[in-house]
């Protein structure tokens, strides 16, 4: 059975994986407390956090976007001719980058891992 999922507005605008309307963190992205993450969609009251500890995996996800963050980095910089500044640019653009890395590794997991390993939960029971 196809089910029908939220495209990739819903992910880039940070809403439900279920509903795609309620929102998953409760401050802004330029906010002190970028990071907090609601428990539960506030439209459709779907969990986000299927059990404690759920969003540690989005570790490898951040890493993942890090390391392409640092390559993409020296890639510009040897491009351009100036690579000596890759040693001061590239530390900028991550502690720029830290609120985005942040909540799009917790998207991912929202939406790749949550469907994947979470399938009662995600879709309901059959
Ligand atoms: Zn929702």
């Amino acid at each position: 059975m196809l089910v029908k999922r939220p495209g990739w507005v819903p992910f880039l605008t940070c809403k439900c994986p279920k509903c795609a309307t309620g929102r998953v963190f409760n401050n802004r992205l330029i906010s002190v407390k970028f990071a907090e993450t609601r428990y539960s969609c506030p439209s459709c009251s779907f969990s986000f956090e299927p059990e404690p500890g759920f969003f540690y995996g989005a570790m490898y996800f951040s890493y993942a976007l890090m390391v392409g963050l640092i390559v993409t980095g020296c890639i510009i910089f040897y491009v351009i001719g100036k690579f000596d500044y890759a040693i001061v640019g590239i530390p900028i653009a991550i502690v720029i980058m830290v609120p985005l890395i942040f909540r799009y590794s917790r998207m991912m997991m929202l939406y790749i891992v949550y469907p994947l390993m979470y399938k009662d939960k995600f879709y309901g029971k059959p």
